[in-house]
């Protein structure tokens, strides 16, 4: 498909990360307006509050945006979804539907700069699961703790590997992280101490929004599942690789990922990714007839990470890689999730595992890149990283590469804080 030409000039240049063929929604505020539901076009964003109001956008539902949450839309299921991308398109399309761009007062009022808005979470996240789905993630991080031979457990080809995370502390890019405190064992220690992490550490991921949910002790199949899914945002997975250490035999992890998750302010929709499908790679083994991939359902989708040091004016390129590595899709994901009887709901969120390539600079955690810290990182500014320090801020991008465009998502950032002060725990 080629790039849809928008009267919104910003939307049409091969760089826009938001063209007319992306639409990706958000959540927004500016020093006048409370947050909102807004789609991004272009440099500016449109506030779908007033659209809504002049009836301009009227597809059998009212008043779904006038709310900080993209929930109460999503909840109305795919046939709203088509018919509102259908009809902002129609809006925002050169030579479409006039009803907005011939009305300068309304414009005026519902366009605004990006660069005069403040972004917040677009959903109001019910649950988040973590996933463990990325070959190339999994063989590293187990060859580094049991040794190539013993890298990948048994059941992985088998099953998407995830545990229950907290919705409770997912937040929008731009949100500052405290070095979490926890219980950890320094290397030759023979108890434990309680303190801030000292392997701090980012994991590069896709997060997938369930659109509409399941009944509980209902299975659904890979298709049906890819159907439940409403969108996509990057996610980070932040993660304190020593409280991970000692914590996570036999359960998992829990305090080393509960402290933070960021997620990319736009809700980039399954419908925008569609050119963009691309098959998981081949199987090493047979999966299960419930887990098999009837059609192309993972992505193709650009990934970068970047860390700029406190103070630091430019950003040092850490890694390179794509969403199309992962070994199972979101939809896999969801269909395995559901596959016990366990209900799935509009507004949940499923973390895709850390995104790695084959190659050193395609790595998507520094636990990968640094090698457990036995290989410290240069940054352009001359400062040698393995995990984390205080001040340092990582910048996760993406995007589609279309024919002329590209469909973006908005970066994923967050910058660490000191941790906190604890309290006095003898009182
Ligand atoms: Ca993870």
């Amino acid at each position: 498909m080629p790039l849809l030409k928008s009267w919104i000039d910003s939307a049409n240049t091969a760089v826009c990360p938001f063209p007319l063929n992306n639409l990706p929604y958000g959540v927004f505020s500016t020093d006048s307006t409370p947050p909102r539901c807004g789609v991004a076009i272009g440099d500016m964003i449109l506030d779908l509050s007033l659209l809504e109001e002049q009836r301009l956008i009227e597809v059998n539902y009212e008043e779904v945006f006038e709310v900080p949450f993209w929930n109460e839309f999503i909840e109305l299921g795919p046939r709203a979804w088509a018919d509102l991308r259908a009809r902002l398109t129609d809006l925002l399309i050169e030579g479409g539907d006039d009803a907005l761009a011939a009305n300068s007062e309304l414009c005026a009022r519902a366009l605004v700069a990006q660069k005069d808005a403040t972004m917040h979470l677009p959903i109001v996240v019910a649950e988040y699961t973590d996933f463990y789905a990325g070959r190339n993630h999994a063989f590293n991080v187990g060859s580094m703790f049991r040794g190539p031979e013993n890298a990948l457990p048994p059941n992985w080809l088998h099953i998407p590997i995830g545990y229950n995370g907290r919705a409770s502390t997912v937040v929008v890019s731009g949100t500052d992280i405290h070095r979490p405190l926890g219980q950890l064992k320094p290397a030759g220690a023979e108890a434990p101490v309680f303190g801030p992490s000292r392997r701090l550490d980012i994991e590069l991921e896709m997060g997938a929004i369930v659109g509409t949910g399941n009944k509980m002790g209902q299975p659904v199949t890979v298709a049906e599942a890819d159907a439940m899914i409403f969108g996509y945002v990057i996610l980070n997975d932040w993660s304190a690789r020593d409280i991970q250490a000692w914590e996570y035999q036999p359960l998992g992890p829990f305090q080393a990922k509960a402290f933070a998750t960021s997620i990319s302010p736009w809700i980039v929709t399954a419908a925008a990714l569609g050119p963009f499908r691309t098959p998981t790679p081949p199987r090493e083994v047979e999966l299960l007839p419930y887990l098999q991939e009837p059609a192309p359902m993972l992505y193709d989708i650009d990934l970068e990470v970047r860390l700029r040091p406190a103070g630091g004016t430019r950003a040092t390129l850490l890694s390179h890689t794509n969403y199309n590595e992962m070994y199972y899709s979101a939809a896999q994901q969801l269909a395995h999730h559901a596959s016990s009887g366990c209900e799935m709901n509009t507004g949940d969120l499923l973390g895709s595992g850390t995104i790695s390539g084959p190659t050193k600079d395609t790595r998507g955690s520094l636990l990968e890149l640094s090698w457990g810290g036995k290989e410290p990182l240069t940054l352009d500014s001359g400062e040698i990283r393995t995990f984390l320090e205080d001040g340092d801020t990582a910048i996760l991008s993406g995007h589609a590469q279309g024919d002329g465009y590209r469909v973006g998502f908005g970066d994923c950032t967050g910058t660490i804080l000191p941790a906190v002060t604890p309290p006095d725990w003898t009182k």
